[in-house]
């Protein structure tokens, strides 16, 4: 979709040599979004029950496919977000550490979730989100994202996840 071609690239951010990719002229145009909304929509299995979207602009995304599909969504925080936290998975950077909480009584044992993301970078945090959504004894559908980095392997991060990008690069 042309839309996506309003993905900005941002040289040495957050740090040298790293060309991050900016979404915000994408979310800001309204045809844009839309496009974006409705192409991860249609890549949701048609079994899922509950979107999961991973903090912060997977909110977004989560937010509009979730309605445009009728479904709910549960968010997933960085650590120290939650009052009541159902679990946790602290995950490897490149330099540190990260950590995804899961809020209390929101996910059921056997629910199947489909979860969103702006990008798939070495695919840590969706590998991440993944095993806590399990951890709490759901099924995860798929990940869907707009952009797939596909240099940064992670699709195979993710093993045998069913991967849907709107568009690798
Ligand atoms: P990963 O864990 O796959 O390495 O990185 C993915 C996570 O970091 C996602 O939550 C995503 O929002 C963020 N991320 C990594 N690289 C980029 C980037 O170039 N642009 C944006 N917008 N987010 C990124």
């Amino acid at each position: 979709d042309a839309a996506l071609d309003l993905i900005a690239e941002v040289p040495d951010f957050p740090g040298p040599g790293v060309l991050f990719r900016d979404l915000s002229p994408l979310f800001s145009d309204g045809a844009g979004f839309a496009a974006v909304t409705d192409g991860l929509a249609a890549t949701l299995a048609p079994e899922a029950e509950l979107v999961a979207g991973v903090e912060a602009r997977g909110f977004l995304l989560a937010a509009a496919v979730g309605y445009s599909r009728g479904l709910g969504v549960v968010l997933v925080r960085k650590p120290g977000k939650l009052p009541a936290v159902a679990g946790r998975v602290d995950y490897a950077l490149e330099y540190g550490t990260a950590s995804v909480e899961l809020p209390a009584g929101v996910v059921r044992a056997g629910q199947r979730i489909a979860v969103l993301d702006d990008v798939l970078a070495t695919g840590g945090t969706a590998a991440a989100v993944g095993e806590l959504l399990e951890d709490a004894g759901a099924t995860v559908t798929g990940v869907s994202v707009v952009l797939e980095l596909a240099a940064l392997g992670g699709r195979a991060a993710l093993g045998g996840r069913s991967v849907h990008a709107l568009r690798s690069v």
